[in-house]
Parts: structure tokens; C-alpha cells; sequence
């Protein structure tokens, strides 16, 4: 068989929460200015409730899908598995390359798992509107559609360099009715004083986060949403490997390596999660690869520290490996992969050797995109590539060996959208970016002042 789907009474009635089975759980969030924990109830006037609850929640192990999040999931999940023989076969490799294929979801990548979530709770609670940032605009467009779908009105700050270069992205959020604000604005006061500083500034995700929280705080009514890097999205993208789990079961296998790629580890956590549980009582042996890009290489090249998650300090600070809240990521296509931290989480995971990463160069991502789309028929997103990069690299690892590593990869979205980037890359344009030991000490040198 070449594709396994799940029936919809299949389709997992809840979300797996990690944190109450880690070994080692990850330190608090801090207050940045009281240093204490922060409690849920601290976070209430940023996130709706039950997200700010879900995020401090070390105890229970399944948290309940509410019924009408999975109704809408059933529009598109489950989602399919698939087993990649093209990709094998034309790689000549003896592994057995499995992938999770999330760009099928209505907006085209994972995003939704959590949007629809999140949107609901927001619904749920009375809130009026919502806002967020969006980098590439995958997330944008996500949380659009989703509060469309709940009757709340979208803000969404868009970084600048991506508002211009990517316009259909603009578009589709403001189709689903949201309204799009290139980041640095004037809007906020946090979108000022950099434009103040530097008005060709051509923001990063760190700025966009300041301007939607500013604004949130600013607006009654309102909560703010994020599309990565917190505990409560990573456990509504378990989503992902628990439909998996029960897929590669129906394929008769189980995975020996489990690949995604890493922005702020939503995607990652979620397919890799559930499988986790296994190792953690004995009973397998996985190894976790997340796949990064090496311009933006907060895992494997940075430091593990305090930090806040936005570019003005309005967050709470996160126990995260960062590469420090100022780092400006060179412009690579995969917008989505341009963060400078690591959820809480997956950081606790690296610092205790629970996972792995390897850094790529987007070349390289490049061309293991074109291969999959010619051997699988699926143009992926420049995110999604790294992903594909480093499951080529495994599976050539086999060639030498014989081995029938048996590998899942996470497909996070299509990249229908960002051919662009593609155009680039055939027209020999494309450009690698490597980031120098002098890059990271520039923003990490000074964190350990923050606590
Ligand atoms: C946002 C995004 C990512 C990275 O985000 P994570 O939270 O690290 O999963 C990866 N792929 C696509 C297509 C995205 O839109």
C-alpha cells in the first residue's frame, strides 16, 4: 500500500501532553521584571484561558480535543501517510521513507491544527478579536480562516520583507476577511522605535510579535495568538503523531528515525511527541532529527538562556536555546524557519539528549525539493525542505550500509505559494547563508543580564 488514512471515528479524541511524562520538565516562564513563575493566571490577559492554562499544565498527560475543533478537523483528517517509494527508488536507498502529509490541510500546511484551537477557546471565552504575526504568512493565513470560521475579527502583522515579496499570502488572509499590517508600522509603539531607528527595517518575527501583543493590550477584548514555540501549540499539533502512531501501525511498521523541520518546534513536537512516549518507558528506541536552516541555527548553535520570545521584551522570558531575541535571520525562503529561539520543550529535549539536530544549507534544501517533487509529485514548502534534506541524508546513510532504516518525515506544507523561491533556485540565484560564531555572540553575550 502507498497511502494509509484513518476512518473518522478514528481520529484521536485527544491532545498528548508531553510535559506531564518528560523526564526532566523545562524551567518556568519568568516574569522579566519580578523574575517569579508565571502562573496561568498571569498569562490571562495575553492568551485566552485555556491556552494559558494548557501551557502551565505539567500533570495530565491527554487533554480533550473539544468537539467542535474535531469536527472541523474531520474536513481535512485524518490527514494521509504515505509511503515514499518514488523517493526511495530513485535514491536506490534500502530504507523504508515514510511521510505525514500535513499540506493537505484547507490552507496548506499544519498551521490549522492549532488555529482552529485556538480560535475556538478565543470563541469560547467571549473574546471579541484576536491578533498575531505571520512571517511567510502560513500562521496568518491559519488563524484567518479559523476566525472567520468563529466569528472573530483578525489582526495580523505581517513582516514587512514578506508582505511585499510573497503578496498572495497577503491576499488569502485578507480573503478569509483579516486585516493584514506590514510589520515594522507605525501603528504600535514598538513598531515606531524601530522604524525610528532604522526606517528600512524590514522586520523579523521577533518584531511582529512585539506589534500584535501591543496591540492586543492595547484593545479590548482582544487576546493574542502564536503560531509556535509554546507548549499549547506543540500539544495541538500532537494531532499529527497520534494519527501517525495508529497509520504506521496499520503499515505495519514503526519508525526507527522521526525527521521534521524547526521553527519554533510546533510541527516538530507534534509528530515527534507521541512517539516519545515510547522511548521514555523503555519500550523503543526512536531517534528525534530536527532539521533547521544554518542561517538560523538556534539549535545547534545556540545558547541555552532566558530570553524573550519577541524583538521589544514584552514576553515573558522562556527557557529556550536562542540565538538572542535581537538576531535578524538572513532572508531565506523557508520564512517560517526564521525564528530565534526553541520552544521551552524541545530545549529541555536537547540539553538532556532526548533529540537531535543538524543544520542545512538552503541549496541543499533546495535540491532535495526538487527531487521529492519530481519523484512524489508534491512541490513542498521551503520549510518543509529541510525536513526532506535531512531524510535524504539518512536514507543515503542506508545505501552504504544495506539497512532498512524505516524513516517518517513531517511534510508540513505545499509550496505552491512560494514558487518564487523555486524560480530562484532554477535560475541559479539561490544563495546560501551561513551564520559565523560572531553572528551568535553578538545578541547571546548579553543575555545572562535578563535574570
Ligand atoms: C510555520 C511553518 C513551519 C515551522 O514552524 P514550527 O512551529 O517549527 O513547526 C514549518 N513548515 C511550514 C510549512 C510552516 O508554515
Amino acid at each position: 500500500m502507498k497511502r494509509y488514512f484513518l476512518s473518522e471515528d478514528d481520529i484521536p479524541r485527544q491532545w498528548y501532553n508531553i510535559l506531564a511524562d518528560l523526564p526532566n520538565k523545562p524551567r518556568p516562564m519568568l516574569n522579566p521584571q519580578t523574575h517569579q513563575p508565571m502562573t496561568a493566571e498571569d498569562l490571562f490577559p495575553i492568551f485566552c484561558e485555556e491556552c494559558a492554562k494548557q501551557e502551565v499544565n505539567t500533570t495530565d498527560a491527554w487533554i480533550d480535543i473539544p468537539e467542535p475543533v474535531r469536527e472541523l478537523y474531520k474536513y481535512y483528517r485524518s490527514t494521509p501517510l504515505v509511503r515514499a517509494y518514488g523517493l526511495e527508488k530513485s535514491l536506490g536507498t534500502p530504507a523504508h521513507i515514510y511521510f505525514k502529509n500535513e499540506s493537505v490541510s484547507p490552507i496548506g500546511s499544519h498551521k490549522l491544527n492549532s488555529a482552529l484551537a485556538q480560535a475556538y477557546y478565543a470563541k469560547q471565552q467571549g473574546i471579541q478579536s484576536i491578533t498575531t504575526e505571520t512571517g511567510a504568512g502560513q500562521w496568518g493565513a491559519a488563524l484567518s480562516y479559523a476566525a472567520n470560521v468563529f466569528g472573530l475579527d483578525a489582526a495580523v502583522y505581517q513582516v514587512k520583507i514578506s508582505y511585499n515579496q510573497k503578496p498572495y499570502r497577503r491576499s488569502i488572509m485578507q480573503t478569509f476577511g483579516a486585516q493584514v499590517t506590514p510589520s515594522p508600522s507605525m501603528s504600535t509603539r514598538a513598531g515606531k522605535n524601530i522604524i525610528n531607528k532604522n526606517p528600512n527595517c524590514q522586520g523579523s518575527l521577533g518584531t511582529a510579535i512585539s506589534e500584535a501583543i501591543e496591540l492586543c493590550r492595547t484593545t479590548d477584548n482582544c487576546r493574542y495568538t502564536l503560531g509556535s514555540v509554546m507548549n499549547h501549540v506543540s500539544l495541538h499539533q500532537t494531532i499529527i503523531g497520534l494519527e501517525a502512531e495508529k497509520q504506521m501501525e496499520m503499515a505495519g511498521e514503526y519508525p526507527d528515525v522521526i525527521i521534521a523541520c524547526f521553527g519554533g518546534g510546533s510541527n516538530f513536537g507534534g509528530i515527534a511527541f507521541p512517539f516519545m512516549r515510547h522511548n521514555f518507558i523503555g519500550e523503543r528506541k526512536t531517534r528525534f532529527v530536527a532539521a533547521e536552516p544554518e542561517s538560523c541555527p538556534k539549535l545547534t548553535k545556540g545558547v541555552f538562556q532566558y530570553d524573550f520570545g519577541d524583538e521589544a521584551g514584552y514576553t515573558p522570558l522562556l527557557p529556550m536555546l536562542t540565538l538572542g531575541h535581537e538576531f535578524m535571520p538572513a532572508n531565506i525562503h523557508a520564512g517560517g524557519l526564521r525564528y530565534h529561539g526553541a520552544g521551552a520543550i524541545a530545549s529541555q529535549l536537547m540539553q538532556d539528549g532526548l533529540m537531535e539536530a543538524v543544520d542545512i544549507q538552503q541549496i541543499e534544501t533546495f535540491d532535495a525539493a526538487m527531487l521529492f517533487a519530481r519523484t512524489e509529485g508534491i512541490i513542498p514548502a521551503p520549510e518543509s525542505a529541510h525536513a526532506i534534506a535531512a531524510t535524504i541524508r539518512e536514507a543515503k546513510e542506508c545505501i552504504e550500509t544495506g539497512e532498512e532504516r524505516v524513516i517518517l518525515f513531517n511534510l508540513t506544507g505545499h509550496g505552491l505559494i512560494d514558487m518564487a523561491a523555486y524560480e530562484q533556485y532554477l535560475s541559479g540565484s539561490l544563495h546560501n547563508y551561513a551564520t559565523t560564531e560572531e553572528d551568535i555572540h553578538k545578541f547571546t553575550d548579553t543575555l545572562e543580564k535578563l535574570i
